[in-house]
């Protein structure tokens, strides 16, 4: 089986060819267009901007994808495209091209939800096999999830917020950092001493797998308008310290958390028991070092895919195309484009999380 992907939903265009071998993903090609530069001057993601920048690079980036890959529109055994969730007028720009590709060529057209594109990365890059625990942590979500097949993923708890992707993103706009912020707060904090501010750790007190970031944000705006007050700006070591004690608090709530969603998951006895992760934030090192710890405090595997799979792409969406047409389940059934499409529709029952 070998897929193009293609991925639209935010403020990457993306397209990808991957072929299954031996039951995992080889990625053939993987072309990623970020908008940053586009969008960098209005402090966030401008939808109206996205769209049309999708709309015109989108046909570029899957000529260059099959190109890099060798591989002609005819020689596919089907196209896989983000339907959702996302921002509508990119995710539309998607949809319209795969479909045209399909009608074209008589291939399958094959819907992808983004986040289980996320969540199932690394049944691409490591095989894993289901039931596994997923941290999915992004820029605009935070979710505990058990995989219990390829369409079928059991919330455990979540953010009731902000998504700490935004809240790096936001620290980095307070203390004049470029977006998106997730690498260069990182960066700084790796400089700085993350016991000088005593941040807090928001939800720790409460039972379950629940957590909360935009307490954060603001303890660090007032944390550096206090620094503003006393000595008229922040230097350098200021702004490091502010990063590494940001930085330390996302770390020690997410590790405390999953540490309770590894015992829920625990309970359903799964054979080969893993942790992993996905989205932009599992990018950072300090936060994967620490679930990792995590992990192994627990006998349990931990995988995190490569940064370049971490952050949005399309190599994940060809194989949860992959993933569906193995499965056997009728492609293009839901083929409509959402703005909004929870994971766990439809998915099995709760866990006991006390919710
Ligand atoms: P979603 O997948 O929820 O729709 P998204 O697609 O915008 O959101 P991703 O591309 O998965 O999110 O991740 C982008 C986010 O990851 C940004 O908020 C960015 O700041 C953050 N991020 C990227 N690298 C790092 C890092 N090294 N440390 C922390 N955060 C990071
Ligand atoms: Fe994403």
């Amino acid at each position: 089986l070998t897929l193009l992907g293609i991925e639209s939903s935010c403020d990457d265009t993306a397209a990808a060819v991957v072929r299954l071998e031996d039951g995992r993903g080889a990625i053939l090609s993987s072309v990623v267009e970020g908008q940053a530069a586009l969008h960098a001057a209005f402090g966030g993601v401008v939808p109206e901007i996205a769209a049309r920048a999708h709309a015109e690079r989108l046909d570029g980036v899957v000529e260059q994808a099959l190109e890099q890959a060798g591989v002609a529109l005819d020689r596919l055994d089907g196209i896989a495209v983000t339907s959702g969730p996302g921002l509508i007028g990119g995710v539309l720009s998607g949809v319209m091209l795969a479909r045209g590709l399909a009608a074209a060529t008589g291939l399958p057209l094959i819907g992808v939800n983004h986040l289980a594109g996320h969540a199932l990365t690394p049944r691409l890059t490591d095989g894993l096999s289901f039931p596994y625990l997923m941290l999915l942590v992004s820029g605009g979500h935070c979710q505990f999830l058990v995989a219990h097949g390829p369409e079928t993923f059991q919330r455990l708890g979540g953010t009731i917020d902000d998504a700490p992707g935004e809240a790096f993103d936001k620290v980095a706009k307070l203390l004049a950092l470029p977006q998106p912020g997730g690498p260069p707060v990182e960066a700084e904090a790796a400089q700085g001493d993350p016991r000088r501010f005593a941040f807090p750790r928001p939800l720790l007190d409460r039972p379950g797998c629940d957590l909360s970031f935009s307490g954060l944000k603001t303890a660090v705006l007032r944390a550096r308008d206090a620094i503003i007050a006393e000595k008229g700006g922040i230097t350098r070591q200021d702004r490091a310290d502010l990063c590494a004690g940001f930085q330390a608090a996302v770390a020690d709530v997410l590790a405390e958390k999953t540490r309770r969603a590894v015992a829920l998951y625990l309970t359903l006895a799964p054979a080969q028991p893993a942790l992993s992760v996905a989205g932009g934030v599992a990018a950072n090192r300090a936060i994967r070092a620490r679930l990792e710890q995590v992990a192994d405090g627990a006998g349990l595997a931990f995988t995190a895919p490569p940064l370049r799979l971490c952050t949005d792409n399309a190599a994940m969406i060809a194989w949860a195309g992959i993933e569906r047409l193995r499965a056997g389940t009728a492609p293009g059934t839901d083929l409509t484009a959402r703005p909004r499409w929870p994971l766990d529709a439809g998915a099995a029952p709760m866990l006991g999380t006390g919710k």
